[in-house]
């Protein structure tokens, strides 16, 4: 039986150096200011699909990120580990979207893809840090949902019907659930495999229509051009808010009850450290205090 795998992945901002030009001033992330990378959660998603296109064969492995032009990164970065296609969701119309506003243009977009067995996603995104957006995708596109996933164990054929493996407090649950079904993923389920070199080769060249216009916007000519009519597989597809037929009022910041106010950098300072002889009374002291300054509780 072949599965056509949906893995949502998202470019972010590596939010472990945040500097002061990393917000806008209407609230939303300058994402120029900050390196940008594969969402640490979605690695591990993908390689859960890649393992069931190897148990699967025929299966098919489909990259669908949201974000700006250079979010077709992502993409490429997919397919150079094993993904076979991927669509880029791009249009102003997206920008500063919260969660349910995300969730939105991502379950529109399924729709359009039309045919899809298991989408499946990061726990949770390093920079909005909220893990709603897998099962707010669930619910959009009415489907089951296994969150917290760390090992899919089998997808049986007969009964379309998928087994999992998920971290709960204290321990692992197995869970099972039917087809189609959104999973999500936690950074602790096996890491993704590396790049593969021939598919780097393969891919290397591979161009979402925003990057050859800056190409050609900064008066380089597209290098190889001809390869693109070649190789259509290199032409990375964006897809608009009126090539999935969203409804510009659920998108974006209007379709976005949230507004991020501001996000600052914290670093704790050395001094407030303090060695502990680990004594009961000097334990129990410590968690009075840190419940009486609401550091914990
Ligand atoms: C500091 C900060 C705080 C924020 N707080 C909130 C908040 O409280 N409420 C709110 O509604 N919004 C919030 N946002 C906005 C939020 O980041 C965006 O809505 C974002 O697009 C999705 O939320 P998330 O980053 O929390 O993703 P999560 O819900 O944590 O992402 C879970 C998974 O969904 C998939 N996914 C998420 N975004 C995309 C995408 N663009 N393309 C493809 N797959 C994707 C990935 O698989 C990801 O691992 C915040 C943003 C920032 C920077």
């Amino acid at each position: 039986m072949s599965l056509n795998i949906v893995v949502l992945a998202k470019q972010v901002p590596d939010t472990r150096n945040v500097g002061k030009d990393a917000m806008k001033a209407d609230g939303t992330i300058n994402r120029a200011a900050l390196p940008a990378i594969f969402n640490p959660e979605d690695l591990n998603a993908l390689e859960q699909a890649l393992r069931l296109k190897d148990a699967h064969p025929g299966s098919t492995v489909t990259l669908l990120t949201m974000g700006p032009g250079r979010a077709a990164e992502i993409l490429r970065e997919g397919l150079f580990r094993g993904a076979d296609n991927g669509y880029l969701l791009t249009d102003r119309a997206f920008a500063g979207a919260d969660t349910l506003a995300t969730s939105y243009a991502l379950a529109t977009a399924i729709r359009k893809i039309g045919t899809f067995d298991i989408i499946i996603g990061g726990r949770q995104a390093i920079d909005g840090d909220t893990a709603q957006v897998g099962p707010q995708v669930a619910e959009k596109l009415g489907l089951t949902q296994i969150t917290y996933t760390e090992e899919i164990v089998k997808v049986d054929e007969a009964s379309r019907r998928i087994v999992a493996k998920r971290h709960i407090d204290g321990g692992v649950e197995t869970v099972e659930g039917p087809l189609p079904i959104v999973l999500t993923v936690n950074g602790s389920a096996a890491p993704c495999r590396p790049r593969n070199a021939k598919l780097v080769q393969k891919y290397k060249r591979a161009l979402g229509a925003q990057e050859k216009a800056a190409l050609k916007g900064e008066g380089e000519p597209l290098a190889y051009a001809d390869l693109y009519e070649k190789r259509p597989y290199l032409n990375l597809v964006e897809w608009s808010v009126a090539d999935v037929e969203g409804d510009l009022k659920q998108c974006g910041l209007s379709g976005s009850p949230t507004k991020v106010k501001a996000i600052e950098n914290i670093s704790f300072q050395a001094k407030e450290s303090r060695t502990l002889t680990g004594s009961d009374q000097e334990v129990e002291a410590l968690i009075v205090e840190l419940l009486a300054n609401h550091t914990i509780g």
